[in-house]
């Protein structure tokens, strides 16, 4: 028998416990974050993975690597940038204008 390891899927914490049930499944409650949803194994092992896409973003990892590190697709992983970059405002990035870095040669 498969044995899953019972995570909260937003802070992925082990202190849940089974709060009813709906749609079959079990439902959750977290006792870190107060987080209640249904169970659904996949949901934990995706919040581990954005985890880490978004330390190894803050390490200022390039995109692609971070890709081939952790698998997940490079559309999320830019998508995740933006959420982490957003919710950071102290890494204050110069935010590049378009066409104003570099001067198009055929005009
Ligand atoms: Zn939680």
């Amino acid at each position: 028998m498969v044995t899953t390891q019972h995570t909260c899927a937003k802070c992925g914490s082990e202190q849940i416990y089974r709060n009813g049930h709906s749609g079959g499944h079990a439902r959750y409650r977290c006792n870190g974050c107060g987080h209640q949803a249904r169970f659904v194994p996949a949901a934990a092992e995706r919040a581990a993975r954005y985890a880490q896409v978004e330390k190894l973003l803050a390490e200022r990892t390039s995109q692609r690597s971070i890709v081939r590190v952790t698998g997940v697709s490079r559309m999320t992983v830019a998508k995740l940038a933006k959420k982490s970059a957003a919710s950071q405002p102290s890494t204050a990035t110069p935010t590049l204008k378009k066409g104003a870095a570099k001067a198009v040669g055929s005009a």
